[in-house]
């Protein structure tokens, strides 16, 4: 897609109405046509010229994995799908759908190609960084999809065939800023994607549908402390002391606890909006009374006021394949997720220790599209 004031330039240089920008952008933004000969508005001799001038996306659909047809299967038989598109300059990015049923569609989009940060349990890490992606490109994994699923004609559960009930259009829900990439270290252009996609003249998906996540990138979470706009966001925490968090995030030496904890009260009590803590679960690493307790009193220290706007969300660790090697010093031979009944107790003592938390659902091991899983094949 293109932004509407660069669709306004190109109309003024084709001494076009102004008006006619804002067709060209809704055509692509909101009516989610896949060819120009779709905008039925626009008079039909310009098909060709905007066929060749404005491309309806940056991106090419490279693969979708589990296969094409996924996306016409019901939410409960393809519950994530995930494409891989190509950049102009030949790069290759990841974006996932998570289908939680017909009414409730996410899209991870990725921010970077690759990642900077090496975090240790995740693959895009293992990628290096290579780019910033332009806000159109954050845009247009959002449109890919919502277009496939304008277009599906899926069953629904309790679908009957003798009638038209049960096959209808699906609509994306839900944004998270959570593949390849750190969103803060990208920051205007996935700022200027989220008003993009928030526009009422265009997509129209309200900011409180879109989450944003970060290693802990403390001056991008003070400067999102004062933007004008309620997107979540979410911080992946996935250690209770500064030196296993060191370990496995080198972010960490940057900004430790003591600066990253405090930055975070700070937006919470600016926004007094909920903060999202992403914690995934390693065996024998993490997963111990005592690491939850610590965890507990972690957040009891910084947030002592605050603690009604602390929600951890816990994630069991999603393999990555080999060559991931282990930060040293661990004592372990491997990252490996602690069975679900451990996730369970974590959870418990949480809770008991009146915490708000959810277990994460796992979605897309099998096409590696989990979480931390993109790039890795
Ligand atoms: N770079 C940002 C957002 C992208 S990563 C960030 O780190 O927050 C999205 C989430 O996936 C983060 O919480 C990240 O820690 C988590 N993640 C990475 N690798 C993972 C793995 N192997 N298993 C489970 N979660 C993983
Ligand atoms: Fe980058 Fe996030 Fe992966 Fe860390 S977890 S390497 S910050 S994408």
């Amino acid at each position: 897609m293109q932004t509407l004031e660069s669709l306004q330039v190109w109309c003024k240089k084709k001494n076009l109405p102004n008006y006619r920008a804002k067709q060209i952008y809704q055509a692509i933004t909101k009516n989610l046509i896949s060819n120009w000969s779709e905008a039925l508005e626009l008079p039909k001799d310009w098909h060709e010229i905007l066929n060749k001038e404005i491309p309806i996306s940056t991106l090419r659909v490279k693969k979708i994995l589990p296969d094409e047809g996924a996306i016409n299967r019901a939410p409960t038989d393809a519950n994530t799908i995930k494409i891989a598109f190509q950049t102009h300059d030949d790069l290759i990015i990841e974006t996932v759908l998570m289908r939680h049923d017909r009414d409730r569609n996410t899209v991870c989009v990725s921010t970077q190609v690759g990642c900077a940060m090496n975090c240790a349990f995740c693959a895009t890490g293992k990628l290096g960084f290579t780019r910033n992606l332009s806000a159109e490109e954050i845009v247009d994994q959002v449109l890919e999809f919502a277009r496939l699923l304008n277009a599906t004609r899926c069953r629904t559960p309790g679908y009957s065939p003798m009638s038209d009930i049960g096959i209808m259009p699906s609509k994306v829900t839900n944004i998270v800023f959570m593949g390849m990439g750190e969103p803060f270290l990208n920051y205007e252009n996935v700022i200027e994607a989220i008003k993009i996609l928030n526009d009422k003249d265009g997509f129209n998906l309200g900011h409180r549908h879109m989450t944003i996540s970060t290693s802990g990138i403390v001056p991008g979470i003070l400067k999102f402390a004062d933007e004008d706009i309620q997107t979540n966001l979410a911080i992946s925490l996935h250690a209770s002391n500064n030196k296993l968090r060191s370990k496995l995030m080198p972010v960490n030496k940057k900004y430790p606890l003591e600066k990253l904890l405090p930055a975070v009260s700070l937006y919470m009590k600016k926004t007094n909006r909920k903060v999202f803590f992403e914690y995934i679960l390693f065996a024998g690493i993490n997963d111990s009374r005592e690491s939850t307790e610590e965890l507990v009193a972690l957040m009891k220290t910084y947030f002592p006021n605050q603690m009604q706007l602390v929600h951890i969300n816990l994630i069991g660790y999603n393999p990555i394949g080999s060559g991931a090697p282990l930060p040293t010093g661990l004592e372990i031979e491997k990252f490996e997720s602690p069975s679900k009944e451990t996730i369970k107790k974590v959870a418990d003592t949480l809770q008991k220790n009146s915490i708000l938390v959810t277990i994460r659902y796992h979605f897309g091991g099998e096409i590696n599209a989990a979480c931390g899983q993109l790039g890795s094949k």
